[in-house]
């Protein structure tokens, strides 16, 4: 695993300009981009790397004999290794590509729960989960008659570690979990989870969407039986994503769709599979962008976590202290553990109208339910505007943002 020095610092003006996006102007004003929970911007090394693939590398992987079929695997295994470094995974058999978390968390639930899951079983998930880690569990559910049970959080959006304890029984099959909410932002204390399910011999899904472009995740501290999450949240390309599973236990599960290349030998009598990681990658991946994802990943490396968190603390201090300047403002999620991550409401001001205002300013924020309703239900209100930042955002952004909140306010009021 790469060290993380958090003696280094940010050179926030040489990593903006690597991203061509923040040179952009949006309404005839310079972008400010808080949209990344949503997903995150390509750094030109990205963007460089899927253009010279395009150019002149392209050819499908594993098939050929021939050169570029070659290279192009050898680019692929090799964006596994990166993938597998950087979650610190024991082997790459641990590392299979898919379309992203949500193809990563429906994989599980359709494998894991086509091997382990029975009628009256029931799984773990918590009350701010993703819809893509509740609606595939409660798909699995249906078709098995299994039981669906829930972590609450309470008013900071801090999950309730007695409840949970107490949701346990002997029909506990899995708990899948966030490690990082993206519509409140809070850091889930997942390592203190999982050794509790694990003294009941119980497995752990950790949907990581929201986690690895922030800090840095090992796989085998946490020792989790899956870790999900997409490339488009971490400065990779759309349409890939990565589902971690212990060696162990993926090889103990049936495949999650036939095609070609996850098999061995196929005959109209019996067909047999191929081996990890393969088993879970049917047809013709989408190698382009896991390789992107690798030169992401590889550009993250260059800065560092340490680098990373120091600013993106430094930011979060300064944001939260500025949004307290604009009367009747209220944040959703106030975890002591939290990322730079700020879902608020303004007065009785619709979320929708200051989006819609600050996006005429050239600010690019989210407003709605950010695909987390039961978290909307729980504070019983519709939506929220949702500010998300990442390492390459700016006090400048800030700045920006809270001009434009106070600007809204005074037109709506
Ligand atoms: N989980 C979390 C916590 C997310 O924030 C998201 C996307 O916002 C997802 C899962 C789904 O990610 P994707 O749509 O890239 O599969």
């Amino acid at each position: 695993m790469i060290p993380d020095n958090p003696a280094v610092s940010i050179d926030l003006n040489l990593i903006r300009r690597n991203f061509p996006v923040l040179q952009t102007q949006v309404h005839g004003k310079p972008l400010v981009y808080l949209d990344n929970g949503a997903t995150t911007q390509k750094p030109r090394a990205v963007i460089d790397k899927l253009n010279e693939l395009l150019e002149s590398k392209n050819s499908s992987i594993h098939r050929g004999v021939h050169f570029l079929s070659e290279q192009m695997t050898g680019e692929y295994e090799y964006a596994r290794e990166i993938v597998r470094n950087f979650i610190n995974a024991r082997n790459t058999n641990e590392i299979v590509f898919s379309s992203g978390a949500t193809g990563s968390i429906n994989a599980v639930a359709f494998s894991f729960g086509e091997k382990y899951i029975k009628e009256g079983d029931e799984i773990i998930v918590s009350e701010m989960e993703h819809h893509s880690n509740i609606v595939p569990w409660q798909m699995l559910c249906a078709r098995k008659k299994a039981k669906l049970r829930v972590i609450p959080f309470d008013e900071n959006g801090v999950l309730l570690q007695n409840e949970y304890k107490l949701l346990f029984n002997e029909k506990t099959r899995l708990v899948a979990v966030t490690h990082v909410s993206n519509s409140l932002g809070s850091i889930n204390p997942v390592k203190e989870m999982i050794r509790f399910a694990h003294d009941h011999h119980v497995p752990v899904l950790i949907d990581g969407a929201q986690a690895v472009q922030h800090s840095r995740v090992d796989v085998q501290d946490l020792d989790c039986d899956f870790y999900v999450f997409s490339g488009h949240k971490v400065f990779g390309p759309t349409g890939i994503g990565v589902l971690y599973g212990k060696e162990a236990m993926l090889d103990t599960l049936p495949p999650y769709q036939g095609g070609g290349d996850m098999v061995d030998c196929v005959k109209f009598e019996k067909t047999t599979y191929n081996q990890l990681p393969f088993k879970f990658e049917a047809g013709t991946m989408n190698y382009t962008a896991a390789i992107g994802l690798g030169t992401a990943i590889e550009y993250i490396n260059s800065i560092g976590f340490g680098a990373i968190m120091q600013h993106e603390k430094n930011l979060f201090a300064y944001t939260q202290s500025r949004l307290k300047e604009i009367e009747g403002l209220e944040i959703y999620g106030n975890a002591k553990e939290k990322i730079s991550i700020f879902s608020f409401l303004i007065q009785d001001i619709h979320p929708f109208d200051i989006g819609m205002i600050l996006d005429k300013m050239g600010i690019a924020v989210r407003t709605g339910t950010h695909c987390t309703q039961p978290v909307m239900d729980h504070f019983q209100i519709s939506g929220t505007i949702r500010a998300s930042m990442a390492f390459y955002n700016s006090f400048e952004d800030t700045d920006r943002l809270v001009e434009g909140l106070k600007n809204a306010v005074n037109m709506l009021k």
